[in-house]
């Protein structure tokens, strides 16, 4: 494989010295050594069958590149000796199986060519994505078909210590990010992960996956993990909880949920006065629209407003329009915000638990009565909160419950036992008294 892409790589290098020379010095010009150098290593590379995409590329001229702009399948095949006619049943005969249209800019493909002095394609190979590929087969007849690379998957243990954030552990020991992502979604509901504390561990059982035995195609996902915040253990197991439609979800060595729901309102109120409406008209701007992104809940002055989630107060602040308004952003998605309040109970930063009070009800800022206008932020964007699929804190099922916890009954003893990084193997709890976070 190599072999042939070196050699490309030195038909290219010839030319592009035929074009410049008398230019440039060969001597001189970095890509002649190259060129040299690959040469040398031609000879010695002549053994192995390399097997790609069920074929051994030792037979061909491997010819590899990605869709430019303006490249199409014909303009491809085109410029590699391929006439017009021929593309054109090609195109024709494979259509049930490769739309030739379909091919995207980026992506690469691979010209298994002849080893003639024509170097005439014999089957082009198309990768829409790292997995799958598309066999187009020329030679003798025309024929298309579909496959996917084996993909091995290897399940793997970390342990990791917080120093400034998760990301950092994870880059220090070379590990994706990803699994940063994963983890701070796992437990988005639970932990703060801007606010992890210096000594804060984790522990962590995921899978990686391989295509053909060999590319890296990142992490697949986490079977388990373990989190020590604030001296609080926090487990969490991935389990299929409909295996029909495939839906997993993650709960801890009780088998609770780890996500939380939303309060459905954040005072006891009389009535909703007016809802989530961005077409709404209002007759005192002259029928004009005049959208409302909030839910006002209407109830008398001075009734405490609770935060509807868990999570960190991020504006407790004044405005002519809001009035006295409180934020709080619950995880990298959500956030919610309390307008018009008499008065604001918390501050900028601090952290609030689901139902504690944030302030009062009022009619401070541009009101025409006591309520508060309750908006809620997904992604940064203003919705509805009662059209929302929000995370469902409903417990598990007392059939599954049983399953879940014989299920995890192996994986919580295999995650116990991984030690932490250069700390004594004892199990979490002892850690937590001896070391006294
Ligand atoms: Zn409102």
């Amino acid at each position: 494989m190599d072999q042939t892409r070196m050699r490309r790589l030195g038909q290219k290098c010839t030319l592009l010295l035929a074009v410049t020379l008398g230019f440039i010095s060969c001597k001189s010009d970095p890509e002649k050594q190259t060129n040299e150098d690959l040469a040398v290593v031609e000879k010695e590379v002549l053994v192995p069958d390399v097997y790609e995409f069920g074929f051994n590329l030792n037979d061909y001229i491997v010819k590899r590149d990605t869709v430019k702009a303006g490249d199409s399948f014909g303009k491809i095949l085109e410029s590699n000796n391929v006439g017009f006619s021929k593309i054109y049943e090609i195109a024709e005969t494979a259509r049930d199986s490769f739309d030739i249209r379909k091919i995207q800019i980026g992506k690469p493909y691979t010209l298994l060519c002849a080893k003639d002095s024509l170097e005439t394609p014999r089957s082009f190979i198309y990768q829409p994505n790292k997995e799958e590929y598309v066999v187009v087969n020329f030679h003798d007849s025309i024929h298309a078909f579909t496959s996917r690379k084996p993909i091995k998957y290897v399940e793997k243990e970390y342990s990791g210590v917080i120093n400034s954030n998760i990301s950092q552990t994870l880059a220090d020991d070379g590990l994706s990010l990803i699994l940063a992502y994963k983890m701070s979604d796992i437990y988005a509901w639970t932990i703060d992960f801007t606010r992890l504390q210096k000594g804060d561990r984790f522990k962590v059982i995921y899978t990686d996956k391989y295509i053909d035995d060999t590319i890296y195609a990142g992490i697949d996902k986490i079977k388990a993990a373990y989190f020590q915040h604030n001296t609080e253990p926090f487990y969490a197991f991935e389990f299929e909880t409909d295996p029909v439609n495939g839906i997993t979800d993650f709960y801890n060595e009780e088998a609770k949920t780890l996500r939380r729901a939303f309060l459905k309102a954040p005072v006891e109120y009389k009535r909703i006065s007016s809802r989530f409406n961005l077409n709404r008209r209002i007759a005192l701007y002259g029928n004009r629209v005049r959208p409302h992104k909030g839910t006002d809940f209407a109830a008398n002055i001075g009734t405490p407003i609770v935060a509807t989630a868990s999570g960190r107060v991020t504006k407790s602040s004044y405005t002519g329009g809001n009035g006295n308004y409180v934020k709080i952003r619950h995880n990298k998605i959500y956030e919610t915000q309390y307008l018009h309040m008499q008065k604001r109970k918390v501050k900028e930063g601090e952290y609030v638990k689901q139902g504690d009070v944030i302030g009062w009800v009022g009619m401070t800022g541009n009101t025409s009565g006591p309520h508060v206008c309750y908006r809620f932020w997904k992604n940064g964007v203003q919705v509805d909160p009662f059209k929302q699929k929000l995370p469902a804190a409903e417990p598990i099922s007392e059939n599954l419950k049983v399953k879940y916890l014989e299920y995890i009954k192996p994986i919580k003893i295999q995650i116990d036992a991984v030690p932490f990084k250069g700390v004594p193997q004892h199990k979490p709890e002892q850690n937590l008294i001896t070391q006294g976070y």
